[in-house]
């Protein structure tokens, strides 16, 4: 049972004209606990120095915490530590990716064309996964976080691939047609738990349909890491991305599983320091993983945050998060769907869905209600939630969200509904 632990949370205890704050915008970012704060002062405090490069002793601690952030990473998510490449946000890791992919369409693609002693196809068989060939297609879904899209058209535009999209169905789940899946289906970048419905999406059906035509898949699961045990070995999706502010840790930190046979072969997309193995004048070679991926000074104190995050989540215990967000989900649903005149957008039960709700209320802007319910000092989101094409499909331009996290209690509803309530009044 999770009970009693906003004492642990500063903010969640700052108060503004004598109203507790009520956080319910956990999917846009979270609150930090003291143990996080401590972890980042600790670090500037007591052994500030930059990673892998000092011969002294603050130098080596920061190095030894810097790695074992990658160890606490991997995990948590059930991978090898050369697997977790730390990045700025789910954003960057997911532009990691596409760029990889262009840089080694490029390169791999140039040599195996100029190589006449290349070995064969079969050989080469990791490698030519990153050739993207125009005509080719990259499958994506309606309810796409832009972050996971944007990345794609781009490369799409630049080599001249085909996007193609699974919809969604009246509950916000997406169909998964099976007809999508072809031998010119190259890359499946879909989310695990949507931004907006909250709705989990069937992950390990995808990937085996994907991987039925050779085709790589990218799990974009800045939702779904910070709320439930997730396994990438049993997923055995082949890239994953989340971010590390959304779990308890800080800003600026990001991370990026990758299978370790497929990093290896990929090329980086950034250059510089820290990446590199050798280099002359003319020419550089790679470090090994994940340093490869890490170019320049990394995000140190974030890194260490993740570590601190990650043991405080581990400590409450992530199958009982699930069940406190499941709860609180159900009692939410229970007493949103009693408003008259409240429209819930996605799946009908905590089962199907992550703690996080999006509504509207009839007739009123959603930027009114947050307006009204900021008030009260209750933070919610509002607008299109950086997901236009499923605003696109729920025929609506913006929506309220809700969304919770471990700290939220059954009280916070109460509130937000008696809110709710008045903002009907206001508006009636
Ligand atoms: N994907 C999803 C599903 C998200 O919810 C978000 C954040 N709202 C992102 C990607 C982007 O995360 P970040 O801003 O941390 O890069």
């Amino acid at each position: 049972m999770i009970n009693n632990i906003k004492k642990d949370f500063p903010l969640l205890n700052k108060k503004i004209n004598n109203k507790q704050i009520v956080y319910l915008d956990n999917a846009a970012t979270t609150q930090k606990p003291d143990a996080v704060i401590y972890a980042i002062s600790d670090y500037y405090n007591k052994y500030n120095a930059n990673v892998y490069r000092g011969i002294y002793k603050i130098s080596e601690e920061a190095t030894v915490e810097y790695e074992l952030a990658h160890a606490r990473v991997a995990d948590f998510i059930s991978c090898h530590k050369e697997e977790i490449i730390f990045t700025k946000n789910t954003t960057e890791s997911i532009n990691l990716l596409a760029y990889s992919f262009l840089n080694s369409t490029l390169l791999i693609g140039e040599i195996n064309k100029n190589d006449n002693k290349k070995e064969s196809k079969e050989d080469n068989k990791e490698e030519n996964l990153f050739i993207l060939n125009k005509g080719d297609e990259i499958l994506l879904t309606e309810m796409e976080h832009h972050s996971n899209l944007v990345p794609w058209q781009q490369l799409a535009k630049k080599l001249g691939l085909k996007l193609r999209f699974m919809k969604i169905d009246k509950k916000g789940k997406f169909i998964i047609d099976k007809r999508l899946f072809t031998e010119k289906t190259r890359i499946v970048a879909v989310t695990h738990v949507s931004n907006v419905l909250g709705t989990i999406n069937d992950v390990k059906k995808i990937v085996k349909l994907a991987h039925m035509q050779n085709a790589l898949v990218v799990v974009d699961a800045a939702q779904s890491v910070p709320h439930m045990p997730v396994n990438v070995h049993e997923l055995d999706c082949d890239f994953m991305a989340f971010s590390g502010h959304k779990m308890l840790a800080s800003t600026g930190i990001g991370c990026l599983y990758g299978k370790k046979k497929l990093l290896e072969k990929m090329q980086p997309f950034m250059y510089g320091g820290g990446m590199i193995h050798l280099v002359d004048c003319e020419n550089a070679s790679w470090n090994n993983l994940p340093m490869k991926f890490e170019a320049g000074t990394p995000p140190i104190a974030e890194a260490i945050s993740m570590t601190a995050a990650i043991d405080y989540l581990t400590k409450q215990g992530m199958k009982n998060i699930r069940r406190h967000e499941m709860e609180l989900t159900t009692y939410a649903l229970e007493r949103l769907k009693k408003i008259k005149g409240l429209v819930i957008y996605g799946p009908d039960t905590a089962e199907e869905r992550c703690g996080v709700i999006s509504f509207n209320l009839k007739n009123i802007h959603p930027h009114d209600i947050a307006t009204v319910l900021d008030k009260e000092n209750i933070a919610i989101r509002a607008g299109n939630h950086c997901s236009q094409p499923l605003m696109n499909a729920l025929q609506t331009n913006a929506t309220c969200r809700v969304s919770f996290y471990l700290y939220n209690t059954f009280d916070d509803i109460d509130r937000l509904v008696k809110c709710l309530e008045k903002v009907k009044k206001i508006f009636s």
